[in-house]
């Protein structure tokens, strides 16, 4: 069943069919300031499984792997939708999981760089935590590892 989302104002709309490889939840400084909250949800998807229908803007911003992240958001109301990590070889795409209109769904299976996370923040002790970036490997499930490995090059 496809997924659909937006921006706040409605200007840019988009739609998804298949499954996220993965979906964690980032607490780096960077994501904390783009935000303006103590963390984001993440959830990674080939950039060509997103259809989109709207007018987006780029802004790319530095980012902890120092390659730098492209960030998206709406051109006309400045809702943040997606981000593209330039570090990745593949064309894949973290999509902002709060921009769904349901985001019921969607839990984090991961939360990465906790050594910014915000001290009153206590995290589920069944979910991988990591001090800094997510070992793909380690947590992924190995289907998501093969498409994204098989994601045409990019990024
Ligand atoms: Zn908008
Ligand atoms: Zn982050």
């Amino acid at each position: 069943m496809p997924l659909t989302g937006g921006c706040g104002c409605g200007a840019v709309r988009y739609r998804i069919g298949v499954e996220a490889m993965f979906t964690h939840a980032c607490h780096c400084m960077d994501c904390q300031r783009t935000t303006g909250s103590a963390f984001v949800i993440h959830s990674v998807y080939a950039r060509d499984d997103l259809q989109i229908v709207g007018e987006t803007q780029a802004a790319i911003l530095p980012s902890g792997s120092g390659a730098g992240c492209e960030l998206h958001f709406c051109a006309k109301c400045g809702t943040y939708i997606w981000c593209r990590y330039l570090y990745h070889k593949v064309d894949v795409i973290a999509l902002r999981v709060g921009t769904l209109d349901d985001t019921s769904k969607v839990k984090p299976r991961a939360h990465i760089f906790l050594r910014s996370k915000q001290a009153w923040l206590e995290l589920p002790a069944d979910v991988p935590t990591f001090e800094g970036a997510l070992d793909r490997d380690a947590v992924w499930p190995v289907e998501s590892v093969e498409r994204y490995n098989a994601t045409r090059p990019g990024g």
